[in-house]
């Protein structure tokens, strides 16, 4: 017999119940009480949901209040000493403080820093360590979580993030000494753990290491054995987890660490099965992620059951999995009432994917035939997305394979390309700009509403947005900026307002998926071949260029953006999707050069996250998204200029890959780090110009004059002053008028100040 489980279930319930509870919680209009009911309600229905769907075993401890990570941290006791916890329990409002500087009680102080989980889009609290740092069970969660469901009557599997991931993922505060010496005052507290969940009658303990799919420095690779040997006598079985990739050169390791079980991720590992059951000593269960859980596609259950078969020899006993927690895709597709009934046919979310789990495990123990009419339809949806005209379009398909070098390619290098285009905008030195949005005001945001709600006619909407966009026009000329933006008043977000107008995407209702903490996105859906059927923004750009005489820059959103911030089809590579949606924003590009747009950037804020997890992966990533950004660029002439803008810290990684993308102008985020991130631009002689933002448009603080001279003078000391541009870090979206048109005026003042003294 197998065994069927999943490594984790969304927390944010159906209708971002979870949001709403801690949301009110937070502005002091729910009782701690009413919070934690809500909790229990959502666990109630994960763990009736996973046995509903036929799973052995119910997955507890991987629900959290705001992230897992920061739940690790409290249950280990590790509190950074500004949040003065005593002891010996973190209290709720502790936890909230660190993860947002406040909570209904307690002092407001600044929060724990966050960051991506991974390659994913989820982001944890990064937990902090201290000289001197001691270990302690601090929290209860964990084991009163353990206790309601063994109550309830479901067969636990406890959750745990392993010892060395959760190091892994810290960072040193304070002075500096290195991280992995606390593994040995960490353990005991583990074995601590895992003896209490042992008396609460826990059979199994799923021990997540995704760290093992890194490029582990020896050191962590080497502490591995002795750590889990200590942890495999403290009583629970345990299944250690790996996920989002295969195990490459840790492949032995994990395979012959003491752990009763390993759970290896079989859908962006796929081919490391055969390797794994060499190396996977015989007694121990091996559980294979084949159902993904990082996209929303339905399972080609045909194809996993293949996968399966190819395992079920292995002797230690099979256990059918999601590919790594159900976090990363959306509740329960049954929620979608206005989505297309093919394409919502094709699709799973994670109540759908645990039926699917349950299902193959039906297969491999009972047959195919026991689940015919399931393997039926599986297969009547592999057919149909392989043939289905909504996917398939030859024409674009053939636009693709005919890519030629001269499309990734702008007709002439930088250097010739720069005096053409100062001669064609005139424009001073130290240009300023901003980064595309002015505020979404309360204006904007209802009309959209409205529109939506058809309360208000498209005209209506137009005429309102309009109105917007001449605002924000004449609000710049007045502010004396250089080169203007129109505000993107009209776009909700920055990339579903392209996949709304591309053919290709599909969007849902509910669709929902934990970012951090309370906050969901709602990524679209890329199911088939993309085109542009009509022009997107043109009509836009060409009226706010018809209210001024200065240049007005167009706003896209480039095609690796797009890629990154979707769910991707996953009957083609990735490459394959970006170079489609770079030939249809190449249209568009093109499209606004002949309406007249001197300047057009391309925003290209998620290249980095995109970033496959081990370094040998790099190259090729960055090869394909520099070509999708090229081709979505090159079509123009050379006195058009083309921006592109990223707003994030680490560019050492990508620095030649951000060269290569060869955009003209390229505005980044510097102000918070005082001008360090452009260090990377400077070691590496970046030949392109360069605007370092000034400000930082994450605070409504306004920024003087001085402040921004002075890091201008430091960009000017490094780089030549003449590929230099004054502009904010980031989109103003989310700020106010007021501060806007203030900050925007002392950072025109400084670039006056700039230019006068050279
Ligand atoms: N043009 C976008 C804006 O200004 C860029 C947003 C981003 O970089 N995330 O809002
Ligand atoms: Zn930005």
């Amino acid at each position: 017999m197998s065994l069927a489980h999943i490594l984790g279930f969304p927390r944010l319930g159906p209708d971002r119940e979870f949001k709403k509870a801690l949301e009110a919680y937070w502005k002091g209009s729910l009782s701690q009480q009413a919070l934690c009911d809500v909790g229990k309600d959502l666990r109630m229905r994960a763990w009736s949901a996973q046995k509903a769907a036929g799973l052995d075993l119910v997955t507890v401890g991987d629900f959290a209040w705001y992230d897992h990570v920061l739940e690790t941290s409290a249950l280990l006791g590790v509190v950074p000493p500004r949040f003065e916890w005593q002891g010996p329990e973190v209290d709720l409002d502790t936890f909230f403080r660190m993860a947002r500087g406040v909570a209904p009680t307690g002092k407001a102080t600044h929060a724990c820093e966050m960051t991506k989980w991974f390659d994913t889009n989820y982001h944890y609290i990064v937990p902090e360590f201290h000289k001197g740092q001691r270990f302690a069970i601090s929290s209860p969660r964990l084991f009163e979580d353990v206790a309601e469901a063994s109550a309830a009557g479901f067969p636990v599997k406890a959750v745990l993030l392993g010892p060395l991931t959760y190091l892994w993922l810290g960072k040193t505060k304070g002075e500096d000494f290195d991280r992995l010496s606390l593994l040995p005052d960490l353990l005991p507290v583990y074995q601590q753990i895992l003896k209490r969940l042992a008396d609460l009658g826990v059979a199994w303990v799923q021990i997540d290491e995704p760290a093992l799919v890194l490029d582990l420095p020896k050191a962590w690779t080497d502490a591995y054995p002795k750590a889990y040997e200590g942890l495999s006598a403290a009583g629970p079985r345990l299944l250690l987890t790996t996920y989002f990739e295969s195990l490459g050169a840790n492949r032995e390791l994990a395979c012959k660490l003491p752990t009763a079980g390993l759970h290896i991720d079989l859908v962006r590992g796929a081919d490391q099965l055969p390797a794994v059951l060499k190396a996977l000593p015989s007694d121990k269960l091996l559980s294979v992620g084949v159902v993904d859980g990082r996209n929303i596609w339905r399972a080609d259950l045909e194809a996993a059951l293949k996968v399966l078969r190819a395992a079920q020899g292995h002797k230690g006993g099979l256990a059918v999995a999601s590919s790594c927690s159900l976090l990363h895709v959306p509740v329960d597709l049954m929620r979608e009432q206005r989505l297309d009934a093919e394409i919502r046919s094709w699709l799973a979310f994670a109540t759908q994917k645990m039926a699917e789990v349950g299902l193959l495990k039906r297969a491999l123990d009972e047959g195919d035939a026991a689940i015919a009419q399931a393997l039926e339809e599986s297969r009547r949806v592999a057919q149909d997305r392989k043939s289905s005209k909504r996917i398939h379009d030859a024409a674009v398909k053939a636009r693709v394979a005919a890519v030629q070098p001269a499309d990734a390619a702008r007709k002439q290098a930088f250097a010739k390309r720069r005096p053409l285009q100062r001669a064609h905008l005139n424009l001073p030195m130290f240009p300023t700009t901003t980064i595309g949005s002015f505020p979404q005001t309360n204006e904007i945001r209802t009309a959209r509403r409205d529109f939506k709600a058809g309360r208000i006619s498209a005209a209506e909407y137009e005429e309102r947005m309009r109105a917007e966009i001449a605002l924000a026009v004449r609000k710049q000329e007045e502010i004396g900026l250089d080169v203007l933006v129109h505000g993107e008043a009209e776009r909700n977000d920055m990339v579903e307002y392209f996949g709304e107008q591309l053919q290709g995407f599909a969007f849902t209702d509910y669709g929902w998926v934990q970012s951090y903490g309370s906050r969901a996105v709602k990524p679209p859906i890329i199911f088939g071949d993309v085109s542009r059927p009509k022009p997107m923004t043109v009509e836009w750009a060409k009226y706010a260029q018809s209210l001024t005489k200065r240049p007005m820059k167009g706003m896209l959103t480039g095609p690796v953006t797009i890629l990154q911030w979707s769910f991707v089809r996953n009957d083609q590579a990735r490459a394959d999707t970006a170079l489609q949606i770079a030939f249809a924003i190449r249209d568009e590009v093109c499209d606004l050069e002949r309406a007249g747009i001197r300047v057009i950037q391309i925003d290209e804020p998620a290249v980095r996250e995109g970033l496959p997890l081990r370094r040998e992966d790099h190259k090729a990533y960055l090869a394909w998204a520099v070509r999708a950004f090229r081709v979505s660029s090159a079509g123009v002439g050379d006195e058009t200029q083309i921006h592109t803008h990223m707003c994030y810290a680490e560019f050492n990684d990508i620095i030649e890959a951000v060269a290569e993308m060869d955009a003209d102008v390229i505005t980044i985020e510097t102000s918070r780090s005082d001008m360090e991130l452009l260090d990377a631009f400077v070691n590496f002689h970046y030949p392109n110009e360069i605007g370092p933002g000034v400000y930082d448009i994450h605070s409504p603080r306004v920024p003087s004059t001085e402040e921004m001279v002075r890091l201008m003078r430091k960009a000017e000391k490094v780089l030549p002053p003449e590929h230099l541009w004054v502009n904010p870090d980031c989109g103003l979206k989310t700020r106010g008028w007021p501060e806007t048109e203030s900050a925007l005026r002392h950072m025109v003042e400084a670039a006056e100040s700039l230019r006068k003294t050279r």
